[in-house]
C-alpha cells in the first residue's frame, strides 16, 4: 500500500517542494498502473480548478485518472431569474451592489452591465461590508445582491447581524454545496467514484458533514487544500480509498479544517439563513439547495420589501442564451469546455456567452486564461521545468 506524506499542522509548510511533487506524482503513477478502467474524480470548488489549470495539475496525472469539474462557481450556478431579480430592482430605482463578476452574467434580457449603461446605479463592491457602507451615507435604497456559497453566505449574515440600517437589504442568491453533490452524485452521466470537497468551504462546515454523503452514495470524499502539494496529496489518498473500496472521509487539509468546522461562522449563518429548494443554471432543481432569509429577518430581505414583477417586466422575452453554450454540462462534469463550439472564438472572457466565460471560477474563463488538459509530448509540462512558485 502507498502512504502519502501529509504535511503535519506543526510541520514547516513547504508547498511547491519539487521533490514532493515527484514523489505524489510516482505514487499516482503506480496506483493507477493496473487499475480495470479509468478513474473520475470530481472537485466543486473553483479555486480548486484555477489551482490545477494554473500549475498545468492535469499533465502530471496518469492518463487513466481524470479530474473534473462540478457545480464549482458560484456565480456560473446563479440563475437567470435570480440575475433579472436583481436587474430588475436595478432598474426601478435602487442602488444594486454586486460582485464584479456578477456585473456581466446575462439574464434573460440583459446584464447588470448594461442596465448600468442604460443609467441604473450598480455598484461593483468587493465586500458586503462595502454595500452596507454604502447605505450608510445614502437616504436612497440600497440592495445588496448576494451570491456566493456557505463561505461567503457568513460574512452576509455578519453584515445583517451588525445592524444595518433601515435603506439597506439583501437579494439572496446564495448556495448551499452539500445538496448539489448528491444530485451530481445520483447523475447517470456522471458516473464520479470520488470527490476532493472544497477547503475554504469545510474550513466552516467542518468534515464530519460530508459522512452523511458518504453513506447515502458509497462514494469517498477527500477534503483537499489549494496548493499543488495540497491537492496532489487528496488525489493520491482518493485514489487509495477508492482502491481499497474504501468508503469514508478523509481531511487532508488538516491544517485549516476540524471534524466540526468553525462553530460561531456556523451560528452565523443559520441564525439568518435556511434552505429552500431551487434551480442551480444549467444543472438540475436541487432540493435545499439555495440559501433564504429566515422570515425574522424579512425586514432585511429584498424580495420582501419590494415587488418584484418579474413575468410582467420579461414579457415574453425569449433567453438570450443559446442553445450552443454547454455551462450546465460542463458543471455537471460530462462536458469540458474544449467541447464548446463557441470557446475562444464567439466566446472570450472579453465577449462572454455563458455565465462560465465570466467568473474568475468558471471553468471556461480559467481554461481560457490557463490552457485545460494538456496531453501528449509536445503540450506536457514536464515537472522540471513546471513553475510551481
Ligand atoms: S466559495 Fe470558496 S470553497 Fe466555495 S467554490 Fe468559491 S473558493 Fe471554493
Ligand atoms: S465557452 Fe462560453 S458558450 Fe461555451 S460553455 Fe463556456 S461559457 Fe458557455
Amino acid at each position: 500500500m502507498i502512504r502519502a506524506r501529509i504535511a503535519k499542522p506543526s510541520e514547516r509548510l513547504e508547498f511547491r517542494d519539487p521533490e514532493r511533487v515527484q514523489a505524489f506524482r510516482q505514487a499516482l503513477d503506480r496506483l493507477c498502473r493496473d487499475l480495470p478502467e479509468p478513474i473520475s474524480i470530481m472537485h466543486v470548488c473553483g479555486t480548486h480548478e484555477q489551482s490545477i489549470a494554473r500549475f498545468g495539475l492535469r499533465s502530471l496525472l496518469p492518463p487513466n485518472l481524470r479530474v473534473i469539474m462540478g457545480p464549482g462557481c458560484p456565480v456560473c450556478v446563479t440563475d437567470m431569474p435570480e440575475v433579472d431579480e436583481a436587474v430588475y430592482l436595478a432598474e426601478q430605482g435602487v442602488i444594486l451592489a454586486t460582485f464584479g463578476d456578477m456585473f456581466r452574467v446575462p439574464g434573460t434580457r440583459k446584464s447588470l452591465a448594461e442596465a448600468k449603461a442604460e443609467g441604473a446605479d450598480v455598484r461593483v463592491i468587493y465586500s458586503p461590508w462595502e454595500a452596507l457602507q454604502i447605505a450608510r451615507e445614502t437616504d436612497r435604497e440600497v440592495v445588496f445582491f448576494a451570491t456566493g456559497f456557505e463561505t461567503t453566505a457568513v460574512a452576509t449574515a455578519a453584515v445583517i447581524l451588525s445592524g444595518p440600517p433601515k435603506n439597506f437589504s439583501v437579494l439572496s442568491a446564495h448556495k448551499y454545496i452539500p445538496p448539489v453533490m448528491e444530485i451530481v452524485a445520483e447523475m447517470p452521466q456522471t458516473r464520479v467514484q470520488g470527490f476532493l470537497a472544497a477547503g475554504h468551504a469545510a474550513t466552516i462546515t467542518g468534515w464530519k458533514i460530508f459522512e452523511r454523503f458518504v453513506e447515502r452514495h458509497g462514494i469517498p470524499v477527500v477534503v483537499a487544500g489549494f496548493e499543488p502539494l495540497d491537492i496532489l496529496s487528496a488525489l493520491v489518498q482518493l485514489v487509495e480509498l477508492i482502491r481499497r473500496g474504501e468508503k469514508r472521509v478523509v481531511n487532508a487539509y488538516p491544517r485549516c479544517v476540524t471534524p466540526e468546522g468553525n462553530r460561531n461562522a456556523q451560528r452565523l449563518l443559520w441564525e439568518v439563513f435556511e434552505t429552500e429548494s431551487g434551480v442551480w443554471r444549467g444543472i438540475a432543481y436541487v432540493p435545499n439547495g439555495n440559501l433564504r432569509l429566515r422570515r425574522k429577518y424579512a425586514w432585511v430581505d429584498a424580495r420582501a420589501r419590494f415587488e418584484i414583477r418579474l413575468s410582467e417586466w420579461l414579457g415574453d422575452a425569449p433567453p438570450r442564451l443559446t442553445q450552443e453554450c454547454l455551462c450546465g454540462n460542463i458543471m455537471a462534469g460530462i462536458a469540458t469546455p474544449y467541447d464548446c463550439r463557441l470557446f475562444g472564438k464567439e466566446c472570450t472572457p472579453e465577449n462572454p456567452v455563458g455565465a462560465c466565460m465570466v467568473s474568475s471560477e468558471g471553468a471556461c474563463r480559467i481554461w481560457y486564461e490557463y490552457g485545460g488538459h494538456i496531453t501528449g509530448p509536445k503540450g506536457m509540462r514536464e515537472l522540471e521545468g513546471t513553475d510551481l512558485t
